[in-house]
């Protein structure tokens, strides 16, 4: 008998650096394929995955900026480093014989589709993987937004952020021993508090459409099928 899961469709938002491993910079091939794998064994339940993945494992617009860069420009070029996560993702994830779609924000129709909402939604459908690139494809705006859209349009249930840690906690787990795990916390108290759920904008997004956010540990094998089981930790923003 299979669990259960509890969604039927979810988008899971990952940083780029979560694709870094232990470098300080780009892409590091066997940690995009543990995490492919998570991805897999939740896909082998039978449930519709979108994937967001961000950039700053490569560039940054802010950073650009900051040196001195015309923002809209830097900020094109964070969206492009987000393609190249996507395809990398998408590569690992067809060796695993998982069927995938990068669906790009930006046309660059050699490399990856344009989002169409309708042919995306039907990828899903067909239990494809989609990964959405380039964000929004608009500057001043995060791929945590761009997941709290994509998660909308494509009706998810809920988005799945994967990070270090089994959680939202009171204060930074990792520098401190007494920090304490919310189970649950209402989006207005993680914008007020400033907890580093998301960003700002895309919290308010979420919470404007009832959006659940489940902030869970990536590193934890196993942990993201878990919870779609009804087993582990995870705060849960609603
Ligand atoms: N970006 C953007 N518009 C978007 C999404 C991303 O301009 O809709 C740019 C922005 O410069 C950002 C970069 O792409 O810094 C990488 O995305 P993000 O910082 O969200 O990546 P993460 O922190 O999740 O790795």
């Amino acid at each position: 008998d299979q669990p259960k899961p509890a969604y039927n469709r979810v988008l899971l938002k990952i940083s780029g650096e979560a694709l870094m491993g232990d470098q300080g910079y780009g892409l590091h091939p066997p940690t995009v394929e543990r995490i492919a794998r998570e991805v897999k064994a939740v896909r082998d339940l039978g449930v519709e995955i979108c994937m967001v993945i961000g950039g700053g494992n490569i560039f940054r617009g802010l950073q650009g900026s900051a040196q001195g860069m015309e923002r809209t420009t830097a900020d094109y070029m964070g969206m492009l480093a987000t393609v190249m996560n996507a395809l990398a993702m998408q590569s690992a994830l067809e060796e695993m014989g998982v069927f995938c779609r990068v669906v790009s924000a930006i046309r660059m129709d050699e490399v990856a589709e344009p989002y169409i909402r309708r042919r995306a939604v039907r990828h899903l459908e067909k239990k494809r993987v989609i990964i959405f690139a380039a964000g929004t494809g608009n500057p001043y705006f995060t791929t945590d937004t761009a997941a709290t859209l994509r998660a909308n349009e494509m009706a998810c249930e809920a988005i799945f952020k994967g990070t270090k840690v089994d959680g939202v906690y009171d204060k930074d787990p990792v520098k401190h021993d007494d920090a304490v795990r919310y189970d649950e916390i209402s989006y207005d108290d993680c914008l007020v508090k400033n907890l580093k759920v998301m960003d700002a904008s895309a919290i308010a997004l979420a919470r404007d459409n009832d959006l659940p956010i489940i902030v869970f540990s990536l590193d934890e094998p196993g942990g993201f099928r878990g919870i779609l089981a009804g087993q582990g930790t995870y705060t849960i923003v609603h």
